[in-house]
C-alpha cells in the first residue's frame, strides 16, 4: 500500500469514528447527591470489549463523597458490597481479587478513571447490575445493564 493510499484510508477511519458515538464506549457521571445519571445502560452484543469512563462532576473528595462504578450479575451484588466495606477505604471499597466483580474503577471525588473490559465474560441477553460500593451508596446508586439487544430480555427491571 502506498503512503499516499495508507493516509486516506486513516482520514476515512478518523472520519467515521467523529460521526457517530461509539455504542462500545459508555460514558457515565456521578454527583454529590450520590446518583449515577443513568438508570440503564445498554451495550450491543457485537461490543467485545466495553469502555466505561465514570466522571465525578461533584466538588465533594473521595472519602465524603468517593463513587466507583462496579458490574457485577445481580445475585452477587450484596456480597461484593459487603465484601467492600471489609476491605476499606484504601482498597477502593472493592473485595481484593474476587471474580465476581467484572470491572470495577477505581473510587473518585471531582475525578473520572476510564476502564476498559473484555465482554467475553458476559452472556448476551442477560441483566447485569452497575453499582457503586462506597458505604451505604448501593442501595441508590446502582442500575442495570443490559448486554444485547433489551427488548429481547425476558426480565425487566
Ligand atoms: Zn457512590
Amino acid at each position: 500500500m502506498s503512503s499516499l493510499r495508507m493516509i486516506g484510508v486513516l482520514v476515512l477511519i478518523l472520519a467515521a469514528q467523529a460521526v457517530r458515538a461509539d455504542p462500545c464506549k459508555v460514558s457515565i457521571e456521578a454527583n454529590d447527591n450520590m446518583q449515577f445519571n443513568m438508570r440503564e445502560i445498554v451495550v450491543p452484543s457485537t461490543c467485545e470489549a466495553v469502555e466505561v469512563t465514570l466522571r465525578h462532576s461533584g466538588k465533594l473528595g473521595a472519602k465524603v463523597m468517593g463513587h466507583d462504578w462496579v458490574l457485577a450479575k445481580d445475585a452477587d451484588v450484596s456480597a461484593i458490597v459487603n465484601g467492600g466495606l471489609s476491605a476499606g477505604f484504601s482498597r477502593g471499597f472493592l473485595p481484593q481479587n474476587d471474580k465476581r466483580i467484572i470491572a470495577a474503577t477505581k473510587v473518585g471525588g471531582g475525578e473520572s478513571d476510564t476502564i476498559s473490559f473484555n465482554t467475553s465474560s458476559l452472556a448476551a441477553g442477560l441483566r447485569y447490575v452497575f453499582f457503586c460500593t462506597s458505604p451505604g451508596h448501593s442501595t441508590v446508586m446502582r442500575g442495570a445493564f443490559l448486554f444485547g439487544d433489551p427488548t429481547r430480555l425476558a426480565k425487566r427491571p
